[in-house]
């Protein structure tokens, strides 16, 4: 299995420490709003990557973060606290807000049909544990006390620049006017902020006789140290964290352990939707409710994701996700050729060259295409075919196409009685009672077979 390694600008094969508990941690939501289909955009990229590790005779021990503490709407360390400021929008305590969207994100994950993690972790479970790296990082002469909190130093870290292959002289050059003169460096960051006297903040914690709460990266360090132990296999995320929520991950925990956080790194691009960044004020925020508002199924949105690569830059609209739908039924259709007396194949040959796609760092798109030649064979696909197909991409191919019922059957046969003794009406009407079940029907030489309606 070859994987592009952020770490190293190369794709590299993928072995792992153990192949037995392949350990990985996805870096998760912030629980302040509902998650869109550019949040969801790397969970369901990751479930591919976790599909691929398991054709492969892997088993992943995965980890998923739950950020509800410490996240400022920079994502660094000015900007307002995202739990407090969704606290107030919706008039809820930061307790509420967090366990209302998380709700909805699991809820979400689960129609997406995406793999449960082996944990799923809330920053605000790992105070303790952070506090502890803290210490560490304290003792090994990494931080300095400010009035806003305990910062990084980060010209102690010598490579701190090295994974976002960061300039830091330009950083520091480009640093704004009214850069707070007791940050030593414009990448230092926080690893606990303090409270300071007459800030409101329902998230905090006694630490040093003092209130305060983590700086967001703290948590992602602190649970991998947790629940899966240096170094890992693969850390993913979203493109937009290697410069700094990654980098400082990388910091805190080779600064307080010495040790290798993760060996891979996999980051997956945006999405923009109608060729324009996701925003509110554009008015192109699109949740998976408003997809099935219109008639799309999560499974939609996933074949339309699996279409390109994570990688690249997917441009997001209605009428590619209707083509995306229609791919997917096109694949179902090929599946219910199995209930028609059609001469099943293994299709060992499309198998193999999925996977060797798949295992080219992930090459979904090189997959389907694939598939599509199956497809176009006329073949029904063996059981085995079919769940290689589930098991890779989890879009219930199989599954979702059951035989059809004996009353729809007995229609088939009497439209078909009904055509040969030319009774067009009679055979009209039953066609469009087997259309409002939702199946159309298509003559052919070998006889009538009955499709799922697009
Ligand atoms: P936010 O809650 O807005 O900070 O977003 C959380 C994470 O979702 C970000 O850090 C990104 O990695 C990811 N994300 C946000 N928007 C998109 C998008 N349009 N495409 C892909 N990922 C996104
Ligand atoms: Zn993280």
């Amino acid at each position: 299995m070859k994987l592009y390694n952020t770490s190293s600008r190369k794709i590299e094969e993928f072995i792992p420490a153990n192949p037995n508990e392949v350990k990985i941690y996805t870096c998760g939501p912030t629980v302040y709003s509902f998650a869109h289909i550019g949040n969801f955009t790397a969970y369901t990229y990751w479930d591919l990557l976790i599909r691929t590790l398991r054709l492969n005779g892997f088993r992943e021990k995965r980890v998923l973060n739950i950020t509800d503490v410490g996240h400022l709407t920079s994502d660094a360390d000015d900007g307002d606290d995202k739990m407090e400021k969704g606290a107030k929008r919706d008039g809820k305590t930061v307790w509420e807000v967090a366990q209302m969207y998380m709700d909805d994100f699991m809820e979400n994950f689960r129609k997406l049909g995406l793999i449960e993690p082996y944990a799923v972790c809330r920053a605000t479970d790992y105070i303790e544990a952070d506090i502890k790296i803290v210490e560490a990082l304290d003792k090994a002469g990494f931080l300095y006390d400010t009035t806003d909190g305990l910062y990084f130093d980060t010209s102690k870290f010598p490579k701190y620049a090295e994974f976002a292959r960061l300039d830091l002289e330009n950083l520091r050059a480009g640093a704004r006017v009214e850069f707070s003169d007791e940050k030593r460096n414009p990448s230092d960051f926080a690893v606990w902020k303090w409270i300071r006297d007459g800030e409101d903040h329902a998230m905090k914690w006694e630490f040093r006789g003092r209130m305060g709460y983590p700086g967001w990266h703290l948590e992602c360090s602190t649970i991998i140290h947790e629940k899966l132990g240096e170094p890992i296999d693969i850390h993913c995320g979203g493109i937009d964290h290697i410069p700094i929520h990654h980098t400082n991950e990388i910091a805190q925990t080779e600064g307080a352990f010495g040790v290798q956080m993760s060996r891979f790194w996999l980051h997956n691009n945006f999405i923009t939707v109608e060729g324009q960044k996701i925003s509110k004020s554009l008015g192109n925020v699109y949740y998976l409710s408003d997809l099935s508002e219109r008639g799309f199924s999560p499974a939609d949105y996933k074949m339309w994701l699996y279409q390109g690569h994570y990688q690249a830059e997917r441009d997001f609209s209605f009428e590619q996700l209707a083509a995306a739908h229609a791919r997917l039924m096109n694949y179902r259709n090929f599946a219910a050729l199995r209930w028609q007396g059609v001469e099943k194949s293994d299709f060992a040959t499309e198998k193999a060259e999925m996977l060797e796609c798949l295992n080219s760092n992930l090459n979904s798109a090189g997959a389907f295409a694939v598939l599509d030649g199956a497809v176009k064979s006329g073949l029904a696909p063996s059981d085995d075919f079919l769940k290689f197909i589930d098991d890779a991409f989890g879009l219930s191919v199989g599954d979702s196409t059951p035989d059809i019922s004996d009353d729809l059957k007995e229609k088939i046969a009497a439209r078909t009685d009904a055509k040969a003794e030319k009774d067009y009406a009679k055979a009209d009407a039953l066609r469009d009672e087997i259309a409002d079940a939702g199946f159309e029907l298509l003559d052919g030489a070998s006889g009538v077979k009955w499709q799922y309606k697009n």
